[in-house]
Parts: C-alpha cells; sequence; structure tokens
C-alpha cells in the first residue's frame, strides 16, 4: 500500500475527529483527554445523536462562546473575552480582547468592515453529545460538539411539542429526551444542515451524565498569546523560510527517497509547473481551519498585509499586565 493511502486515511480520521487542537486555542483538550471526551462532527448525510444535559441543572443544554478565528500565520482560533464575558457575566473572566480592540483601531482609522470583518468574532455552541449513528459510534460515549449557530437553531426548532407547538420540550433530558437527526451537506463555507427531527424518546445510562461544566472545558486566552499571534502576522512570516525552490527540492527528495524506480520528472513538465504557479502562498494546513469555520459563511479573507502597525494595542496591553502585577 502506498504512503499516500496511508496519509489520506490519516487526515479522513483527523477530519472525522475534527480540527486539531494545534489551532484551535479555545477549547481545553487536556481537560477533555482527562475525561475521555473526543470530539464529534457529523459526517456527509445523515446523522443520528443524542444530547446531553448538561451538569448545570438550569442551564440551557447549548453553551454560546465566542471566537476569533484565523488569527496569525497559523490561523489560530481564541475565545473573544469581551463577548463571553458579555454573554456569561458570571464567568470570573478579563472582559476586555486586543483583538476586539484592534478591529476597533483599525475601524476609527477609517478602514472598511470589510477589510478589518476578519477580526470580529463570531458564535460557536458547545454540546455534550452521543452519536448514535452507529452501534460502535454509540458505545465511544459521550463528545463534545463544537457547532455552528444553525445546529442550535435546528436543535432549538424540534425542542417544541409537536401537538402543542406553544409547549417546550427537553429533548436534553436524561429520561423524557430524544435522539435527534439531521442531514449535513457540503463543506467549507458552504455546508448545510436541515431536516432536524425527533427520533424518538431515549433514556441515556447513568454514566454519560458525569460531565464537566461547560466553562471548565475552555481555554481563556491570556493578552499575550493573541498578541504573539497578531504580531506575527503584522511582521510578515506568512511565508516562512521555505520559499518555493527549497520546496521543490524536498518535494523531489522525498519523491525519490519513496518510489527509487520512479523516473524523476522534469521541472518543465507542464502540469507540474501549473502547479506551482497556482501554489497558495500560506501553508496547505489553513485549509484544514477554513473548513472547521464552516457555516459562518461571512467569514472573510484576511486583509492584507499591510495593516497600520498595532504596536499601540500592544503597548496599551503590557502596560495594563504591568500596573495589574
Ligand atoms: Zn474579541
Amino acid at each position: 500500500m502506498s504512503s499516500r493511502i496511508d496519509s489520506i486515511k490519516q487526515a479522513q480520521q483527523k477530519a472525522k475527529e475534527g480540527l486539531s487542537s494545534k489551532f484551535k486555542k479555545y477549547l481545553d483538550f487536556a481537560v477533555l483527554d482527562d475525561e475521555g471526551l473526543k470530539q464529534y462532527k457529523p459526517s456527509d448525510g445523515n446523522n443520528f445523536i443524542r444530547i446531553l444535559p448538561p451538569a448545570d441543572e438550569k442551564a440551557y443544554f447549548g453553551y454560546d462562546i465566542y471566537v476569533h478565528h484565523n488569527i496569525g500565520p497559523s490561523n489560530d482560533a481564541y475565545l473573544c473575552r469581551r463577548r463571553t464575558k458579555e454573554e456569561h457575566p458570571e464567568l470570573d473572566i478579563d472582559g476586555t480582547c486586543p483583538i476586539c480592540e484592534r478591529a476597533n483601531v483599525l475601524k476609527n482609522q477609517g478602514m472598511e468592515w470589510e477589510d478589518y470583518k476578519y477580526l470580529i468574532p463570531t458564535t460557536r455552541f458547545i454540546f455534550f453529545v452521543v452519536d448514535y449513528t452507529t452501534a460502535e459510534s454509540k458505545a465511544e460515549g459521550p463528545k463534545v460538539f463544537d457547532a455552528p449557530p444553525k445546529i442550535n437553531d435546528g436543535f432549538l426548532a424540534v425542542s417544541v411539542n409537536r401537538r402543542n407547538p406553544g409547549d417546550v420540550i427537553d429533548i436534553s433530558d436524561p429520561d423524557e429526551g430524544y435522539e435527534v437527526s439531521f442531514t449535513r451537506k457540503g463543506s467549507g463555507i458552504k455546508t448545510q444542515y436541515d431536516g432536524f427531527k425527533l427520533e424518538g424518546k431515549d433514556r441515556v445510562p447513568d454514566d454519560w451524565l458525569d460531565l464537566p461544566f461547560f466553562d471548565e472545558i475552555l481555554i481563556i486566552p491570556s493578552d499575550e498569546d493573541m498578541l504573539e499571534s497578531m504580531q506575527m502576522e503584522e511582521s510578515g512570516t506568512k511565508e516562512p523560510k521555505s520559499t518555493r525552490a527549497q520546496r521543490r527540492e524536498r518535494r523531489t527528495t522525498t519523491r525519490t527517497q519513496t518510489t527509487k524506480t520512479e523516473e524523476e520528472e522534469p521541472e518543465e513538465k507542464p502540469t507540474r509547473k501549473r502547479k506551482q504557479v497556482q501554489e497558495p502562498v500560506e501553508e496547505p494546513v489553513e485549509e484544514e481551519e477554513a473548513d472547521e469555520i464552516e457555516e459562518e459563511t461571512e467569514q472573510p479573507k484576511k486583509a492584507s498585509e499591510d495593516l497600520p502597525a498595532i504596536s499601540d494595542v500592544v503597548e496599551r496591553a503590557r502596560r495594563k499586565r504591568r500596573t495589574r502585577e
């Protein structure tokens, strides 16, 4: 079996489990690992899940968070402390956000919304679910579902008593709740979720109910982390050392190493050449993030590199930190 096939299998597995923790810097994967909670990600086609009731008995079964995507050259995603604190005032977190401040600076400098909207946080909803699609997936138990608002809308739409639509039902109730189905079509920003339906009443075992509180699985980012990501972007590290020539060289070396029998392709070969021309400036890994953002449709392209300096924002944050210390 070729090594490429192995790589494709790995990529499939990764896509199934969701974005790697490397970029998603708002979920605490250490805590999730401790709790044995993997990420749930819907597949193309029909999906069947059971939403679990959260640890807080009075809380809604989904937890809204606000996330800055695509920050810095690695496209890090951070929790927006400002919006999250606004929606969850009970959280003991600093309600300021250097990324929002940065957006404000650009706005005040007269930049068009289109050009700085990539700095505006988007809404996500966290749910604890069990994947009922197959016996195997069900056996894997509770998982974390980091979902776009459209999913939440779908869950709310089926949270009504169909005989008496004025009545709300708790589909996450451990004894009286329901299995829910929905379909997923497409990928990336064109992902569509629809056909939300209750499949039937379902009672869940007690050992699925020992779940962390939502805020326990979140990472509250520090100013330093966010500013560092933004700084790197500004200093133009988009295209790191690997120049095109180096990459070509590396490609050739890898090819000769793995498939010794294969004839060396001449550099001039048209297909190869075209591929190089079309090569995106950004590293391929960023496409993964692009898919992850999905449905937040409006996620815009980044503004060009010639953004105004953010040193004032950085300096203010440093000063603030000093006073705190
Ligand atoms: Zn923010």
